[in-house]
């Protein structure tokens, strides 16, 4: 049966004493939160911490993830991370198409397309992220967004579309407290997985994360759903108790 996934996304927050604390509130408590049940655990971090991450994390189930990539493969393209770098750290998940990229480094679907590429051909699993502004919900246009933004990757990355993962993240519900509605958010995972089952023929095993104020008090609803196969969380990720009880809710 498909694990469900439960990835912390730290955006730009941490210090070395905070993850460290934060690493090993995670770590103690993730048998319980499993509770003999199944779930994968990632936390994507900023690339600085990259590597006191991996030491942190060895010898738990947490995986490691990277919050961005270079859709360049090497050279003269200062400030970027390649995938090779990444694979250095064995980062095995790396975030493309966040919205905070979409809208403030201006990344076009292509764009992302291209970096979901990049990782998969260093083995990295892109969790790929899509969703609608608040205008564009409200002019109806979810469901054209989404397949668009999706649609791309697709055509990128054919029959290895099956080893992505997607996140579906409304950009209204980014931090702002606004949850999708359990209802709302299948609608859109149900579209998702029809694209994906045009694409490919594995498309039941690819993830489909629900993203968007995730929250302790709201995973186990949202995990509920059928499409719905985990959680990119971000406020949450930051704090152990929390993040455990998302993890709990996944677990099964
Ligand atoms: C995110 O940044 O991917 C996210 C879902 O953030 P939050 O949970 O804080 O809304």
């Amino acid at each position: 049966m498909k694990q469900k996934l439960v990835a912390g996304n730290w955006k730009m927050n941490g210090s070395l004493a905070a993850n460290e604390a934060l690493v090993q509130g995670i770590a103690q408590g993730l048998n319980a939160a499993l509770a003999g049940q199944q779930a994968q655990v990632a936390v994507c971090v900023p690339a600085a911490y990259l590597s006191q991450v991996q030491q942190l994390t060895q010898g738990s189930a947490i995986e490691l993830g990277a919050q961005d990539l270079s859709s360049y493969e090497q050279g003269a393209y200062t400030g970027e991370i390649s995938a090779a770098m990444l694979q250095d750290f064995a980062v095995r998940f790396a975030i493309v198409g966040h919205s905070e990229r979409r809208q403030y480094h201006a990344e076009s679907d292509e764009l992302v397309a291209v970096k979901a590429q990049r990782a998969l051909s260093a083995g990295i699993t892109p969790i790929v992220c899509v969703g609608e502004t608040l205008a564009e919900r409200e002019a109806g246009q979810t469901e054209a967004v989404v397949k668009r933004q999706l649609a791309a990757v697709i055509h990128t990355n054919g029959h290895c579309i099956s080893e992505i993962v997607v996140a579906y993240e409304p950009v209204w519900a980014i931090g702002t407290g606004l949850t999708a509605t359990p209802e709302q958010a299948q609608a859109v995972h149900a579209v998702l997985r029809a694209q994906l089952q045009a694409a490919t023929s594995h498309a039941d095993r690819v993830q489909i994360l629900y993203g968007g104020s995730m929250n302790a008090a709201n995973a186990a609803q949202l995990l509920s759903q059928p499409d719905i196969d985990g959680g990119l969380i971000g406020g949450a990720a930051l704090k152990p108790a929390d993040f455990l009880t998302i993890i709990a809710a996944a677990a099964r």
